[in-house]
């Protein structure tokens, strides 16, 4: 096994070698549920789903770990604006994004842990900082527990800044708390009418960054493989993530992968341009399969500008794709993914998990197997259509996996089928006595009913129409 991966700490490929032989730990940040997801957060998701899947196909047995953070500022603001409970919008929201990472056929992570239900691991932590003087409770008695950026040497070497030429960070209600702008709250005071836990230091709640540190470490241990995120986290969550573990002795993340953001317009998502693209709607647009390819089809660090256009060109390749697979089965039958993907395939997801060239082998798989349908050859045919299920299992995007293809297998398809053909036999006999009219008549009915007759070699073949 050769993969390796970008390892944003090191600002360079580095070859990936596990913690422990076989296995493979990830934490993923996850959703702050304030807002239903846009298809910028479930970018992120599909990315670490294939570098899951990936790494499972290498024979690792992956844990993972993807937190939820379900109380923070925004949530308790969205509460108030609309007069409920915190918990409510946290929990409305969260079922949001676990139903968008289903519609997605990303598989749900191993452990999904919540921030509210790890108060104690937090308070555990904050310990240890404050016992290694890397941390102090605010003096006025307000209930804030700072970081203390100064005793940390290494502060800023995951995003690349020197220490002094850092920003104060914006978390406090009054700065004269902090022993330095850089301070960095683990946890915050109680405020009138917010959530609080009680802790040595007074009642609060946890900050964001302590979070992760403190559930990272509880289910990976305290040294772990891979931590994922998206791009804008490097500075300051992750940076603050990294400077807590470590300060408290904890080995923390070996390799750091960030995903490229998405943008609208070469703007960064905005709620109210998240907004035209919330996943319910965004699968209106196209088949859910469709736009997990859109959204894997980009390297994962790249950026993705969002446009219809786009969106509509990837739903075509991946129906050129499907199509092949879908004509290979009429012809030879039932085949089975290929227990190997092809050597270019895996070299390319080896190699930072090149999604991209993995997908042009993929296609050049897809276009030799077009090739071998209109010449014959059932055995080659079936090589192919191995090899290409093979592949797209591996991406999550196998058309003929449980995940996507419950809709083709239902009994309704079966009931569909049996009245199309009685629909074309009678336009085969409409054509038999040359009566083209009434042959033409009934291929239109079929096509305002929404199913599309192709003639082909083989006999005519019907699909769905798609849009
Ligand atoms: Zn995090």
């Amino acid at each position: 096994m050769s993969l390796r991966f970008y390892d944003t700490s090191a600002r360079q490929v580095r070859d990936f070698t596990p913690l422990r032989e076989g296995c493979a730990s990830l934490y993923l940040c996850g959703a702050t549920v304030q807002a239903p997801p846009h298809i910028g957060h479930i970018r992120s998701g599909v990315n670490f789903d294939i570098l899951r899947r990936w790494l499972t196909y290498r024979g690792l047995r992956v844990t993972l770990c993807r937190n939820v953070t379900d109380i923070d500022d925004k949530i308790i603001n969205v509460a108030r604006g609309e007069g409920v409970a915190w918990w409510e919008v946290a929990e409305r929201n969260q079922r949001a994004f676990t139903a968008a990472y289903d519609t997605l056929g990303c598989l749900p992570p191993t452990v999904e842990p919540r921030a509210t239900g790890h108060v104690p691991e937090m308070i555990e932590l904050m310990r240890r900082l404050i016992d290694r003087g890397h941390a102090y409770p605010a003096a006025d008695g307000s209930g804030d527990v700072y970081f203390d950026v100064a005793s940390y040497p290494d502060y800023g070497a995951l995003s690349n800044q020197r220490p002094d030429q850092m920003r104060g960070a914006a978390d406090t209600d009054d700065d004269r708390r902090k022993r330095d702008p850089r301070d960095f709250a683990l946890w915050k005071g109680a405020r009138p009418g917010e959530p609080s836990w009680e802790t040595p230091w007074g009642r609060g709640r946890p900050g964001w960054h302590l979070e992760c540190s403190a559930m990272s470490t509880k289910y990976l241990g305290s040294a772990f493989d891979i931590h994922g995120g998206g791009l804008d986290l490097v500075f300051p969550h992750h940076e603050n993530e990294v400077a807590q573990s470590r300060a408290a002795g904890d080995g923390f993340a070996q390799y750091w992968l960030h995903n490229g953001l998405l943008t609208m317009g070469g703007e960064k998502m905005s709620k109210s341009l998240g907004n035209s693209l919330l996943i319910p709607d965004m699968v209106r647009k196209v088949r859910p399969v469709e736009l997990r390819y859109y959204l894997a089809q980009a390297h994962y660090r790249s950026v993705i500008d969002y446009s219809d256009d786009a969106l509509a060109e990837a739903a075509a390749a991946f129906q050129r794709v499907e199509g092949f697979v879908t004509r290979a089965v009429e012809v030879v039958g039932a085949v089975e993914p290929a227990s190997r993907v092809p050597d270019p395939f895996a070299a390319a997801l080896d190699d930072d998990l090149g999604v991209s060239q993995a997908l042009a082998v993929l296609h050049g798989h897809v276009r030799d197997g077009n090739t071998a349908l209109t010449e014959g050859g059932k055995e080659r045919i079936a090589e192919l259509a191995g090899q290409v299920r093979a592949m797209l299992a591996v991406l999550g995007l196998d058309p003929l996996s449980d995940t996507w293809a419950q809709g083709a297998d239902s009994g309704l398809s079966d009931v569909v089928d049996s009245l199309v053909a009685v629909a074309l036999e009678q336009r085969q006999a409409a054509r038999a006595r040359k009566d083209y009219a009434a042959a033409d008549a009934i291929r239109d009915q079929l096509l305002a009913a929404g199913v599309v007759v192709e003639d082909t070699p083989r006999g005519p073949r019907w699909e769905l129409r798609r849009s």
